[in-house]
């Protein structure tokens, strides 16, 4: 994944404290924030203006045009290739997080469009898609990578207003990796018998597919295209708080003239989802999402044959020795913890720091913080864009005010807020203890927890010291210590001076309370057959 946020100004108009962003009035932080900005203090009198007084520097907005999506009022479910309304006729309204403004009306699905949806999936499986040959049914997947292509635009605006995440990681991160999951899954669909050498792969039926609001149309690239490869059909129930790309892609499949029943989409509440998952239609379970309701599929499809992959939380070390690159690693956690808001699965959220680097790291982070840009996702200069929902911006906010109350330091950079909408700025904290809510818990928020260490022994201790075990980053200039952490870090990805890179070739996953079962990749079309002997 490309790093985010890179300031792509000049030099010498960034200003000495990076040209932080100000308010239309130019105006300084106020009260207490003014306090935490250090690097503001500093810039304003070397720029020669006497305290209080603003640098004069704005930006431009840069905001990209919302007209490329055309919003319907009302979506319906989709289900046997058509666009029908819920059993009950009930919708739910999806809201625009950066506004706090309707988008459109949904369809809400019931118990009963849970039946009709896989009823819709098991006939197109039986009847249609599970009978093709693989060839043909790479044909449509190749066609869906293409059109996901063509209407890139669409879609990257589309999920930012429907999700708050910047328009440039919507438009450079999540539309071209969602695209590339189908091209890569469609070069397999015909290839079974060598992913596979000397075993059969057989279609496992219907899955039943979950995904989460953080990466709305990339999660469901990342459980549609393995599953349709393999000959299997969906049913998929999107995040009610992101429904909308997922709605979208229903338009390409029909573009596509994917049979009917191939794919189905049901927007829906928590219970519907467990409606869908414990279905005895129902041959195949992937969850992604929190661990709590990670724990109840799980339950709940106990006892069943159905096939489970379950991708849930995360609290990811990113550790740095003494030998790293600063200032390449100053990017590396930037976009380890600040990307997407930080509501991310595998961001790094702890960071671990040898102790004898940590007042120089830390100096650079802040200098670093303080050219964040947090405002509209649909600004093409915005690099932290809106939280998904009020109700995770609340989650954000206690944490982080348990952070303060349980005695670590906190550094948030000046920057203010939209008027209207749900933003969090940018937070840093020092003096982190193990035992402190904010380095045990998923924040899923831009909340970085600084931690220290001394020998690559107490390193691998404190990043282990987790129920979680999703992914963690080791920084250092040496071979032989990345080789020796890797093999010691319990994460199912560790990336090495880089950080929240993916690849569709490239399986993705975790195990204790972050889940099991692989992504991405030959394993993440394991997860979608059976394998029979010749
Ligand atoms: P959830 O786990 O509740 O949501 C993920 C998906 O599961 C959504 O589609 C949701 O539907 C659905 N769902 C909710 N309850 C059930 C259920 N009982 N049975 C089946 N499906 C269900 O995440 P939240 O949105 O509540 O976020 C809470 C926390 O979870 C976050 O703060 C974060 O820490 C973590 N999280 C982790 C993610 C990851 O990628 N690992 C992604 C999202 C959240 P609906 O939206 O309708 O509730």
């Amino acid at each position: 994944m490309p790093a985010m946020s890179t300031d792509t100004r000049p030099e010498s108009a960034r200003g000495p404290d990076g040209g932080q962003p100000r308010g239309p009035d130019g105006g300084q932080p106020r009260g207490r924030e003014r306090s935490l900005i250090r690097g503001a203090d500093r810039a304003t009198s070397s720029w020669g203006l006497g305290d209080g007084q603003a640098i004069p520097w704005d930006y431009a907005p840069a905001p990209e045009s919302r007209d490329v999506v055309t919003l319907k009022e009302r979506y319906g479910l989709f289900i046997g290739g058509r666009e029908v309304e819920a059993s009950d006729g009930g919708t739910f309204v999806s809201v625009n997080p950066a506004t706090e403004e309707p988008l459109a009306v949904v369809a809400r699905a019931t118990g009963a469009d849970i039946d009709r949806a896989v009823a819709a999936a098991r006939r197109a499986q039986r009847r249609s898609w599970g009978t093709l040959p693989g060839r043909e049914r790479a044909k449509y997947l190749f066609r869906i990578a293409r059109l996901l292509q063509e209407r890139s635009r669409e879609f990257a605006v589309l999920e930012s207003m429907d999700g708050g995440k910047p328009i440039k990681e919507s438009r450079d991160v999540d539309v071209p990796l969602a695209a590339a999951h189908f091209w890569y899954y469609a070069g397999w669909a015909d290839k079974l018998e060598y992913a596979f050498p000397g075993r059969v792969a057989k279609p496992l039926g219907v899955a039943a597919q979950i995904i989460p609001w953080n990466f709305p149309l990339l999660m469901l690239a990342w459980k549609i295209a393995p599953a349709l490869a393999a000959g299997n059909t969906v049913v998929l129930k999107p995040a009610s708080t992101t429904p909308l790309s997922a709605l979208l892609f229903a338009d390409v499949c029909r573009q596509a003239d994917l049979p009917p029943g191939v794919v189905n989409i049901v927007p829906g509440p928590g219970e519907i989802g467990m409606h869908l998952v414990t279905h005895p239609g129902v041959d195949k379970v992937a969850f992604t999402g929190s661990t709590e309701v990670g724990k109840k599929i799980a339950r709940g499809v106990a006892g069943s044959d159905k096939g489970l992959t379950l991708e849930l939380g995360g609290k990811a070390a990113n550790i740095v020795f003494d030998d790293a690159p600063l200032d390449q690693a100053v990017e590396g956690i930037v976009n380890g913890i600040y990307f997407n808001q930080g509501e991310v699965c595998c961001a790094g959220s702890r960071l671990l720091v040898q102790e004898s680097i940590q007042g120089p790291l830390v100096e650079k982070l802040k200098d670093r913080l303080a050219t964040i840009r947090v405002g509209d996702p649909l600004d093409k200069n915005t690099d932290v864009g809106a939280i998904n929902s009020k109700q995770q911006l609340e989650k954000i906010t206690e944490l982080v005010a348990a952070g303060t109350a349980e005695g670590a330091e906190i550094y948030q950079p000046a920057c203010d807020l939209p008027d209207r909408g749900y933003f969090f700025r940018p937070t840093l904290f020092t003096g982190v203890a193990q035992s402190h809510r904010i380095a045990r818990e998923e924040i899923f928020g831009p909340v970085l927890s600084v931690l220290t260490f001394r020998t690559p022994e107490e390193a691998i201790e404190k990043a282990n010291n987790t129920p979680y075990g999703l992914s963690a980053g080791v920084w250092t200039d040496k071979g032989s210590r990345i080789l020796s952490m890797v093999r010691r870090l319990k994460a199912g990805v560790v990336w090495s001076n880089t950080f929240n890179r993916f690849d569709p070739t490239s399986p993705f996953g975790g195990y204790k309370e972050s889940g099991f079962g692989r992504e991405g990749g030959m394993h993440g079309l394991h997860a979608y057959v059976r394998l029979e002997d010749r």
